[in-house]
């Protein structure tokens, strides 16, 4: 059966793309979509599972919600961007951080986002931002508060502090040129990237965060502190270059939110608004193909053939899934740029087990428990290595722990906590049989919670849970080795080296997400969207002009 969006031949010219197909609905894709609807080009997103959200698909057992991927939302003024957005104003050319956005350099407190987004779901400060636990049971409490974050640092390591305020300014520095001035930036050519290579060597952006951290304070937990937030987007803080250092300075400028009733609860609000804009998402229609033709000059996307036989025709396609993933579903022919070569060489992020769990609220066990807590196992250096270079299951972990009942008790039922926490692993290149492996990893952490206090007594009051491990992402999120970030965002997979918004292989064909520039992460797959945007604008306008 061929379902047709939008009645495009190669014979039958048109003066202007007036279609689109995006495949997949995560943050990328319904971001693109509701920025397309605004251009006017009528879009269907068509996503494999069953709902919306990709990485932030929602579980709900028992009475309990469980976000299942992102959680902590930076920069909330790119919310307010899209949920503002009406059709016939798709508002590309405005400036990316107007001046109210650069004023309001303050932490936001009691509401974020905007009035635009307050009519779609409501999004408020969370402090402190994490909580930092270390293996000998100290914690450092990072807020963006400077006088608080002086205390923490003199409990910690007061000699570290000249060294802290040194790293500030070069973190605000990059921060002000890597986000601010350049994270809009599409680097289609090698020229755009050259460009912009003294400024980064100036700043030491290029050398690897852990290193850069280093240069400024001796203490390892302080270290730790400064660079493990490479990790929330899936790199390596010991490969990533120290442009990552910005996340630091963009949680402090604008503060971390959450979205009341979940991550869910935005990508609701993303779908109502992508839908008020006359846009269609079919669910439970995964693409097996896209479908590409070539009469004269590059070849170019048509449509897309569904995994049940069925055949969509635009105008133009995005995806917003894996990078590896993407191109494979084109016909190898086409792909001069991205060959199967290149697909197997890309190096992907780490993947994730995650656990979703219920207990019994205990005020007095639970008082030292945060929404956001990071729990570091004895080894930094050496625990990484494992999961990125060596690809074994370590005997230790660190992980991640979200408790967002303490924000907003009606994601659990009354009296409980819903909860999950993140263990990062390899990818799986390592070969380990997760079906194995899981539940033992599984076991092992819980009993670590109880034990260490972290939430005591959890075994007894465990009311419900149930994990993912990286054969998840393998199989149901369709990521390649069962990456839980995309590709791996060191300096060769970066700027003009990551996946071009537009492809280069196949006209009419557009990335968005994680795994294409500017890279992963809640606002920077946003960022992209309005990248990719802008890029199909050029085009569309382009090809209008062709055709006058
Ligand atoms: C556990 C976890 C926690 C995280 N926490 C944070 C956080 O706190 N803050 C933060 O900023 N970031 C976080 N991230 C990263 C963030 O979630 C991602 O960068 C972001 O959500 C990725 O969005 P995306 O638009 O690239 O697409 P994805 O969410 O990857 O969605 C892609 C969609 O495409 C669909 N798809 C794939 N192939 C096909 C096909 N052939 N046909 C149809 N559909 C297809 C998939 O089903 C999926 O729905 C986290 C990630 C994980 C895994």
């Amino acid at each position: 059966m061929t379902a047709t969006l939008a009645p495009a031949t190669a014979t039958q010219a048109r003066p202007r793309a007036t279609s689109a197909i995006v495949i997949g609905s995560g943050i990328g894709g319904l971001a693109l979509g509701i920025r397309l609807q605004a251009m006017g080009i009528a879009t269907t997103i068509v996503e494999k599972l069953d709902a919306p959200g990709g990485r932030a698909y929602v579980r709900r057992e028992n009475g309990y919600t469980f976000d299942m991927g992102p959680t902590v939302l930076t920069v909330p003024h790119i919310i307010e961007e899209l949920f503002a957005l009406e059709r016939g104003e798709p508002k590309l050319n405005e400036p990316d951080f107007p001046a109210h956005v650069l004023d309001g350099k303050r932490i936001t407190t009691g509401i974020s986002g905007g009035p635009k987004t307050s009519e779609y779901v409501t999004i408020v400060p969370v402090k402190p931002f994490y909580r930092i636990n270390f293996d000998d049971g100290s914690w450092y409490d990072y807020d963006g508060d400077p006088a608080n974050t002086r205390a923490q640092i003199s409990a910690i390591a007061p000699e570290d502090l000249a060294g802290y305020d040194r790293f500030h300014d070069a973190a605000e520095r990059i921060f002000t040129r890597g986000f601010l001035g350049l994270g809009y930036t599409y680097f289609g050519d090698l020229l755009t990237m050259l460009k912009i290579v003294p400024d980064l060597v100036r700043l030491g952006a290029m050398q690897p965060l852990y290193r850069f951290v280093s240069r400024f304070v001796k203490s390892e937990k302080l270290r730790a502190v400064l660079s493990f937030e490479s990790l929330l987007v899936g790199g390596n803080p010991m490969h990533v270059p120290a442009i990552y250092a910005m996340i630091h300075f963009v949680e402090k400028t604008w503060g971390v939110h959450f979205a009341l009733g979940g991550t869910g609860a935005l990508v609701r609000g993303f779908v109502r608004k992508f839908e008020e804009l006359g846009g269609t998402i079919r669910y439970e229609s995964e693409v097996a193909k896209i479908d590409v033709e070539k009469t004269t000059g590059k070849p170019r996307a048509r449509g897309v053939t569904l995994a049940s036989g069925e055949t969509l025709r635009a105008d133009l396609v995005a995806s917003n899934g894996d990078y590896a993933g993407t191109y494979s579903l084109i016909e190898k022919r086409y792909r001069k740029i991205h060959p199967d070569l290149r697909l197997k060489l890309a190096k992907q992020s780490m993947s994730v087990v995650v656990i979703y769990f219920g207990f019994r609220a205990d005020p007095k066990a639970d008082k030292e428990l945060r929404h956001h807590n990071i729990i570091l196992g004895p080894r930094y250096a050496g625990l990484l290595a494992d999961i990125f270079d060596r690809h074994v299951l370590a005997p230790d972990f660190s992980q991640y722990l979200h408790v967002p009942t303490l924000t907003d008790p009606s994601m659990a039922p009354a009296g409980h906590h819903a909860a999950y926490t993140l263990i990062p692993v390899p990818h799986n290149a390592s070969g380990i049989d997760w079906s194995v492996a899981g539940p033992k990893l599984v076991e092992k952490v819980i009993a670590m919670l109880d034990e260490r206090g972290h939430i005591a007594n959890l075994r007894d009051r465990l009311t419900t849970s149930s994990f993912i491990t990286p054969t998840y992402f393998e199989q149901t999120l369709n990521s390649r080795l069962g990456n839980a970030f995309g590709l791996e965002p060191i300096f060769v997979q970066s700027a003009f080296f990551r996946p071009h918004n537009r492809s280069e292989d196949i006209a009419g064909l557009y990335l968005v997400g994680a795994n294409t520039q500017p890279g992963g992460g809640t606002p920077a797959v946003m960022m992209s969207a309005k990248m990719t945007a802008r890029v199909i604008a050029a085009d569309v306008a382009r090809l209008a002009r062709s055709q006058r």
